[in-house]
C-alpha cells in the first residue's frame, strides 16, 4: 500500500502572527501523521519552482517576493486522503469565501495573505515533497495511538 503525503507550508503572513501552532494544531487534532517539519526562509528559486505553473501570472512577482519574505514552516503529513482532506481544512484561495472552521475562513482575509499553501494533487504533492524536503528529511514512525485514529 501506497501512503499518501502532502506537502504544506505555512507562509510568512502565518509565521509573522503567529499562527503556526494554531495551524499545525488543526492537522495534529484531525488525526494525520506528521512526517517532516521545518522552518526556512525560501530563495528566490525555491519560491521560483515552487510556484512555477503561476510564472505567467500578473501576481507571480509579488507572490515570489512575498513568500520569500521571512520565514515559512514547511512540513509533510501522511494519512490516507491527506492530500484533498487538507486542502478542504485549508479552505478556498479567497479568505472572503473561504467557509467558516476552514483554516483561511477563520484567520486570514486577503488572497495575498492567505496563510498556508497545501498540494492541489497527488502528482504536484511528490513534486512539492521532493522540491523542500531530502529524503532523509521525512520520517517513517507510527504515533502510539494509531489503533485509536484508523480502524
Ligand atoms: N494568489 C494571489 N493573487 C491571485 C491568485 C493567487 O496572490 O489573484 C496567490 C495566493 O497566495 C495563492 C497562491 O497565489 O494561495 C497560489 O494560487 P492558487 O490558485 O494555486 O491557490 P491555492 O492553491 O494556494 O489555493
Ligand atoms: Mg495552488
Amino acid at each position: 500500500m501506497v501512503v499518501e503525503r502532502t506537502f504544506l507550508a505555512i507562509k510568512p503572513d502565518g509565521v509573522q502572527r503567529g499562527l503556526v501552532g494554531e495551524i499545525i494544531g488543526r492537522f495534529e487534532r484531525k488525526g494525520f501523521k506528521l512526517v517532516a517539519l521545518k522552518q526556512l526562509i525560501p530563495s528566490k528559486e525555491l519560491a521560483e519552482q515552487h510556484y512555477g505553473v503561476h510564472k505567467e501570472r500578473p501576481f507571480f512577482g509579488s507572490l515570489v517576493g512575498f513568500i520569500t519574505s521571512g520565514p515559512v514552516v514547511a512540513m509533510v503529513l501522511e494519512g490516507d486522503g491527506v492530500i484533498a482532506s487538507a486542502r478542504r481544512l485549508i479552505g478556498s484561495t479567497k479568505p472572503l469565501e473561504a467557509e467558516p472552521g476552514t483554516i483561511r475562513g477563520d484567520l486570514a482575509i486577503n488572497i495575498g495573505r492567505n496563510v498556508i499553501h497545501g498540494s492541489d494533487a497527488p502528482e504536484t504533492a511528490m513534486l512539492e515533497i521532493a522540491l523542500w524536503f531530502k529524503s532523509d528529511e521525512l520520517n517513517d514512525w507510527t504515533p502510539s495511538d494509531q489503533s485509536w485514529r484508523v480502524e
